[in-house]
């Protein structure tokens, strides 16, 4: 099978395709025959050596859409041609074929493509859990969702829409937010400009928003403060950096700054999380939105691409 292997930590031309033999499953294992590989930001801070010391060669990826092709003994919930997403993976997804384990696999609604399943590991599962399991989200309450246009935020628009929360999104182009209207953000400001948070008074009546989804908390974190109502969570989805906060913006609206990593999920979390996944893909109140397509050769490119701002959805290699 072909894969993409990582030999040494450093930049996108890391990622070298070649050839291994394919992987067969031991018990409670399954071979996974890959159609689409979500690309996510974690694997390119993961492949530059970031996330710490790993076993070279190494396959990145986690997240994938594709067709179950064998089963280890004492896999109960799944059998050779069932259409899957993945949410890990033993032997990393950037391949044609990955061995995960049962929990890692998940059934793909027929209503899904397969680009779309590749969507959804990564940014669905810490969307939901940045609204929910951290955020206590409730229907009514206004939610801003700090940078909407790439994987986790059009995933946050759309579920927090569904859930019937007042969503603000916003994009750095023209293009990310007709993006995230149309996923059903009611109201979208362009983080490019200054002073676009001052139009979150007018939005909310002068509360300011209840719930805060932060992208890029290096850039917002102290201003995302000044803009909350009353007992305002910010959750801490994405960050690059170090940044300087005024505490006294949040101790008079006694604000709360959540911090969170999906890999802190716990299994009973991580059952709900993709329950909730699945039932809204059959409803169609979830609909992952698929942006650049590289062949999975060019991963180094979709690696290059995923660091660039205009996200417009999720990017996915094709293998
Ligand atoms: P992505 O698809 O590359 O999207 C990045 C988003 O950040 C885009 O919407 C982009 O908007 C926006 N952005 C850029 N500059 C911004 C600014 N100044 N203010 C607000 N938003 C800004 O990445 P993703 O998969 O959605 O992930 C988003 C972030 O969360 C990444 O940093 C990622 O590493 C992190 N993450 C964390 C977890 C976790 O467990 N904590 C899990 C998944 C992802 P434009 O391109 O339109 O400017």
């Amino acid at each position: 099978m072909k894969v993409i292997r990582v030999h040494q930590f450093g930049g996108p031309e890391v990622l070298k395709l070649e050839e291994v033999p394919d992987p067969t499953p031991g018990p409670g294992q399954m071979v996974v025959q890959i159609r689409a590989i979500g690309v996510n930001p974690v694997e390119t801070y993961i492949r530059a050596g970031k996330y710490g010391p790993r076993q070279f060669p190494f396959t990145p990826g986690s997240d994938s859409g594709g067709v179950v092709e064998s089963v280890g003994t004492g896999v109960e919930q799944f059998r050779p041609g069932d259409r899957v997403y993945t949410s890990g993976s033993i032997t990393g997804t950037y391949a044609t074929k990955a061995l995960c384990t049962e929990p890692q696999v998940h059934r793909l609604p027929e209503n899904a493509t397969f680009e779309q399943g590749a969507a959804l590991g990564v940014p669905y599962a810490t969307a939901y859990r940045g609204i929910y399991v951290i955020g206590d989200a409730r229907a009514g309450e206004t939610v801003l969702v700090h940078g909407a246009s790439g994987g986790v935020g059009t995933a946050s628009v759309q579920f927090t829409h569904a859930a019937g929360l007042t969503v603000i999104g916003t994009a750095g182009t023209e293009q990310g937010r007709k993006l995230v209207r149309e996923q059903g953000a009611h109201h979208v400001l362009d983080h490019t400009q200054p002073d676009y948070l001052q139009q979150i008074a007018g939005l909310t009546e002068g509360n300011g928003v209840d719930l805060i989804l932060e992208m890029a908390a290096h850039t917002n974190l102290g201003k995302d403060l000044t803009v909350l109502a009353k007992k305002g969570r910010v959750v801490v989805i994405g960050n690059r950096g170090t940044v300087e906060i005024n505490p006294r913006d949040g101790m008079g609206r006694d604000a709360s700054i959540r911090c969170m990593t999906l890999m802190n999920a716990t299994e009973v979390e991580l059952r709900g999380i993709h329950a909730a996944i699945i039932a809204g893909l059959e409803l169609e109140t979830l609909r992952p939105i698929i942006g650049k397509k590289f062949p999975l050769a060019e991963a180094a490119k979709a690696h290059e691409a995923i660091m660039q701002p205009g996200a417009l959805g999720k990017i996915v290699l094709i293998p």
